[in-house]
This record gives structure tokens, C-alpha cells and sequence, in this order.
């Protein structure tokens, strides 16, 4: 795995998915593991900060991505990133690829 846009979510033996990890399933209880998978979803909802605090570039674009779904998997996982590059076009449905930076996720177009 060279990608760095590799996140970890957190999957039980019957294949539901958690972000952020968990140590128990909240659909059927059972234990669950963490697992690192490529950061690649769709934006399924954004907003632009104007007025971010202190230290932070304005402004601030944060996006909420819908995981790509595995298998049959109903209801992927959502994630929440700072859009890297400020002046990134964004809209619903962009697809959009991931990264931990170790303080926080940050999302760039695919
Ligand atoms: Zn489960």
C-alpha cells in the first residue's frame, strides 16, 4: 500500500464499517477490527468557513465523503476533511480522495 490516501476505519466479521473506529459494531454488536483502506469516496455535503480560528488559512473548506461502498454495503461510512488546496472547486458529488495527516483528514479532488 504506496497510496498515501489510506485511512482507517474499523469493519466486523459480518462487513458493516465504522469511521472512526470503534471497538464494538453498533449494527449486530460483534467485535470489530481496524482496517486501513483507500480514502475514496463522494462529497456528499460541504461548507466553507469564512472566519476560521487563529493559524488556519481562510478560508477553510471542509467536506463530508461518503466511503465507497464494499460489496453489497448499504450505508458506507462518512468522513469529515479540510479540502488541501483553499481555492479547490467543490461540489456534491465530486470524488474526492483522502488522507490522515495525523492531525486531521485532508481531502483532494481524484
Ligand atoms: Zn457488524
Amino acid at each position: 500500500m504506496t497510496s498515501p490516501h489510506m485511512i482507517t476505519v474499523s469493519r466486523c466479521d459480518d462487513g458493516h464499517r465504522t469511521h472512526p473506529v470503534r471497538r464494538d459494531c453498533p449494527a449486530c454488536g460483534a467485535d470489530m477490527h481496524p482496517v486501513v483502506i483507500e480514502g475514496k469516496g463522494t462529497v456528499i455535503t460541504w461548507t466553507r468557513i469564512e472566519r476560521p480560528p487563529e493559524g488556519f488559512k481562510t478560508p477553510q473548506l471542509v467536506v463530508l465523503v461518503r466511503l465507497e461502498a464494499e460489496r453489497e454495503e448499504k450505508d458506507p461510512p462518512v468522513v469529515l476533511a479540510a479540502v488541501a488546496d483553499t481555492t479547490t472547486k467543490v461540489e456534491c458529488g465530486n470524488v474526492m480522495l483522502i488522507r490522515d495527516t495525523q492531525e486531521r483528514y485532508e481531502a483532494e479532488p481524484l
